[in-house]
């Protein structure tokens, strides 16, 4: 199989497909710029894609109605050996720029899912709201290189977020009343 991730958006939610009686699959293929993946046809990926639905048994080509190929460019931040001093290069000069704060994962340049590039904005409105003082570069960085950290729950970083200073407002405030 060249497919790297299927998902079947109906499962997501039904509005995500106009007719109920279809499905919209995606498909993706991880690849670089260039290489084969990359410059085949639509036409050849469609019927790429066609053909691995129908080796994993997902479905028949006879059911396939039509498909759609959308390039990404530059979808992955990568990281190399020296991403880490580089990241540090980019943060030492914007850091000085008062009233710029950077969330998510290409304003942090951090291989951040949604779950970390969405942490990073609670802190910074955490930051900007309550007046606390979280490190935005932080966020999931403390699985990631904190090698020495002997806790094993220190791997497991979704374990160990802290409650941000909203969160504990609206528990005093429920508690409260
Ligand atoms: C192929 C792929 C698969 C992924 N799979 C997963 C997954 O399975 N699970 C997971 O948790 N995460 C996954 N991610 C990561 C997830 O998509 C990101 O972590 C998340 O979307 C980052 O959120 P964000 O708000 O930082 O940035 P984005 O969601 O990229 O939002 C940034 C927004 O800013 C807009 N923008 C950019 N420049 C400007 C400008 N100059 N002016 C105005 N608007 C601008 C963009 O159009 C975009 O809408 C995947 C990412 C990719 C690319």
């Amino acid at each position: 199989m060249r497919v790297g991730r299927i998902q079947n958006y109906r499962s997501w939610s039904p509005w995500m497909v106009p007719d109920p009686d279809t499905a919209c699959v995606g498909l993706e293929y991880f690849c670089f710029r260039g290489d084969d993946l990359w410059t085949m046809s639509d036409d050849e990926l469609v019927a790429l894609a066609t053909r691995e639905l129908a080796e994993l048994g997902l479905a028949t080509p006879e059911k396939v109605r039509r498909g759609h190929v959308v390039r990404v460019p530059l979808a992955y931040p990568m990281y190399d050996a020296e991403y880490a001093e580089r990241v540090e290069k980019i943060r030492d000069w914007l850091d000085p720029i008062e009233g710029l704060v950077q969330v998510g994962r290409n304003g942090l340049h951090r291989y951040n899912n949604s779950d970390h590039s969405m942490l990073s904005a609670m802190r910074a409105v955490d930051n900007l709201v309550a007046g606390t003082d979280h490190d935005i570069w932080a966020v999931n960085v403390e699985s990631a290189y904190h090698e020495e950290e002997t806790d094993a729950d220190a791997q497991q970083p979704y374990k160990k977020v802290p409650t941000t200073a909203l969160e504990a407002e609206l528990k005093e405030m429920s508690e409260a009343a």
